[in-house]
């Protein structure tokens, strides 16, 4: 509960939500427990003992009186159907979106984009918010990108744990941001497959065996 909570303020903290929109999610390794932001709550005012915990079928387990994001659908979808998914979290943050607004996947022109996404950041064709089609686009589009973008709407991480999914949160605003303005001086050449997968596999490997910050990057070839 504490991480997920946390990863919900770290949200407010990196500038990628506004408001109440956006939210975070876990899931608890030990009992398959889903810990999940309630709605409509001020990120300000946002306490850990308003986290609502639900199950798998989206029942509350437990609350402080309040319902669970209007995500939620979404969220337990990806859970029930992405068994390495140990986090997602959903923003609207200002770059990303816009590549979301028009429905376009963000190229993978950056050997972070390659370190991290491991390929372009796809975009998911535009669904309701209502309901769980988002989850199950986000399933369809994601391949092993941590982030996606949803076309419309903003952007969907999901990744195995609540760490590695804030930072594709924090990355994809990151490389929307620079891609953009590389865009407005000149062609960006996209990296080679080749070179993608010794990024992806070279990043992937590093965090494998305990590194925690982002020295990883620096220290790929
Ligand atoms: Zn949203």
């Amino acid at each position: 509960v504490e991480l997920v909570y946390e990863a919900n303020l770290a949200l407010a903290a990196n500038g990628l939500i506004k408001w109440t929109s956006g939210n975070a999610s876990g899931r608890d390794p030990d009992t398959g427990l889903i810990v999940i932001k309630p709605s409509g709550v001020r990120y300000s005012a946002l306490r850990s003992k308003d986290m609502v915990i639900l199950d798998l079928d989206g029942h509350i387990v437990s609350s402080n009186e309040m319902r669970p994001s209007t995500d939620a659908a979404s969220h337990l979808y990806i859970y029930n159907n992405a068994l390495d998914v140990g986090a997602v979290i959903h923003t609207h943050s200002t770059y990303a979106t816009a590549w979301a607004a028009v429905g376009r996947a963000i190229p993978p022109v950056l050997s972070s984009i390659a370190d991290v996404f491991g390929g372009p950041i796809p975009c998911g064709r535009y669904q309701p918010t209502v309901g769980s089609r988002i989850g199950e686009e986000v399933l369809r589009v994601r391949g092993r990108s941590p982030a996606v973008l949803m076309k419309n709407h903003g952007v969907f991480c999901a990744a195995k744990d609540v760490s590695t999914t804030l930072r594709a949160a924090v990355m994809v605003e990151e490389v929307a941001q620079i891609v953009w303005i590389s865009a407005q001086l000149g062609h960006a050449e996209v990296l080679s497959t080749e070179e993608i997968d010794r990024y992806f596999a070279y990043y992937q490997g590093a965090y494998g065996q305990g590194s925690n910050s982002g020295n990883a990057r620096e220290a790929a070839p």
